[in-house]
């Protein structure tokens, strides 16, 4: 079942004849924006001759530093009247950036995910608990208006306040919760721990999870414990917000709203287009915007699209999950390290518990790696060599990943940092 067949289902020409189309409208858009005026008289090729959707490759791209620069409203293509709704994006790598929305593109992005959300097998009849931050922030909001427009009932708690949300999910008979990966860990600990219940018995089925990076064992490990079906959303604030993909009810990947956006993937270090199939940075053309066009945008986020027909018969193609930001990376004597790697390992070992940390530190210039890592609290009452074997085996299995040596420590649950919103994973004190 689709939302849009006409659409979702549509074949590769037609797309692009429609990509195209879109992509010129928006061009035209952009470059009555002091941004984009100068940068395409700049740039190599004259946007009014563009011809072939390959033709955007010759034009430069957009970084987030340039949406710094032009704040607050460089890049608004709209007289101010016609805004009706500002964002920003969460600031997790430095001054947050600002993003305006006309009234169709509010009504656009509501259908968007309500697509994104019927594909994942969501209906008018499901009771959707919004749990993601709402104001500046786009989870919340974003969500909220796509789950309306597909009819659901929506409770907008966002986050934090566990013990109201749990109170909420029972009284209310909530069927699906939008999520962040970490804060759904801990909730489960909430549900547990203070309620004393197992969360398979509460009426959620359904758990969409987005706004961080997290790997397929998390996604395992949130299903198990809640005994929900979880779904892949990606978004950031530069593209609208969430929803940009989402996973369908096949959970292979997540098929991208190639009508709303052109993707690319590219070597983050050379900038070229890499051929299908190998993992690099996604850039996006937002292509049926209004309020503010944003040309290849450099996202920084890393992954790859899925070769291949989704059995779904969607045909919009699926983005991988991101295996992290080009950001993230970290350089530990030399060798790059991504965060992901190490949740990757750590959710594989089934006497890891929920959370867990990373810490950088530089000694006599050397650096270290020091992992905490939270342990079920049964771990904690039986054979001391138990944890130390544990430990040994957790140290061989990173370093046989990550090339670097980490120091292990375990944690007992709930003496790690607990998130609601973004999990921060990684203190890096040498930068401090
Ligand atoms: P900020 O860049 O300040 O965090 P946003 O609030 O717009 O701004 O967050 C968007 C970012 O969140 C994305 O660029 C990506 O790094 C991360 N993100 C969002 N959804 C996912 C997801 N499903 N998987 C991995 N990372 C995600
Ligand atoms: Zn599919």
């Amino acid at each position: 079942m689709y939302w849009n067949s006409e659409i979702e289902t549509i074949d590769r020409a037609a797309l692009e004849k429609l990509q195209l189309e879109r992509l010129k409208k928006t061009l035209r858009n952009a470059a009555s924006t002091p941004f984009y005026s100068q940068r395409f008289a700049e740039s190599k090729i004259d946007i009014s001759k563009i011809t072939r959707l390959e033709q955007l490759r010759e034009l430069p791209f957009t970084t987030k530093n340039d949406l710094r620069v032009s704040y607050p409203d460089g890049m608004l293509a709209v007289p101010r009247d016609e805004v009706v709704r500002l964002h920003a994006s969460s600031g997790t790598t430095g001054k947050s950036t600002v993003i305006f929305y006309t009234k169709t593109d509010i009504e656009q992005w509501a259908d968007q995910v309500a697509r994104g959300l019927f594909a994942a097998g969501i209906r008018r009849s499901d009771v959707f608990q919004n749990m993601m931050g709402y104001g500046l922030f786009t989870g919340g909001l974003g969500l909220h208006y796509g789950a309306e427009h597909l009819g659901c009932l929506v409770i907008p708690t966002a986050t934090g306040n566990s013990h109201k949300q749990v109170e909420l999910m029972q009284d209310f008979r909530a069927t699906l919760m939008h999520i962040t990966p970490s804060y759904s860990l801990h909730l489960a600990e909430i549900v547990q721990g203070e309620f004393g219940i197992d969360p398979h018995d509460l009426p959620v089925k359904k758990a969409i999870l987005g706004a961080e990076p997290y790997s397929e064992g998390t996604r395992d490990k949130i299903e198990a414990i809640w005994g929900v079906e979880a779904y892949n959303n990606y978004g950031l604030s530069e593209m609208n917000g969430p929803g940009v993909a989402i996973e369908c009810e096949y959970k292979t990947g997540m098929h991208c709203v190639e009508d709303y956006y052109i993707a690319e993937i590219i070597n983050p270090e050379t900038g070229e287009n890499l051929p299908d199939g190998e993992i690099g940075e996604l850039v996006l053309t937002h292509i049926n915007r209004e309020a503010m066009p944003i040309i290849r945008y450099r996202t920084r986020d890393l992954t790859r699209f899925i070769p291949g027909q989704c059995e779904c018969g969607r045909t919009l193609r699926r983005l991988d999950r991101m295996t992290g930001r080009t950001d993230d990376m970290l350089i530990i004597s030399g060798v790059n390290v991504f965060p992901s790697q190490i949740e990757g390992v750590l959710m594989g070992v089934p006497e890891v518990g929920n959370n867990y940390q990373i810490v950088v530190d530089r000694d006599h210039n050397l650096d270290r790696l020091h992992v905490k890592v939270e342990l079920y609290a049964k771990m904690f009452t039986g054979d001391i060599k138990e944890l130390d074997r544990l430990k040994v085996s957790i140290t061989n299995k990173l370093k046989s990943v990550i090339i670097v040596t980490p120091r292990i420590e375990f944690c007992e649950p709930g003496t790690l940092p607990a998130s609601t919103g973004k999990a921060v994973r990684v203190i890096d004190n040498r930068k401090l």
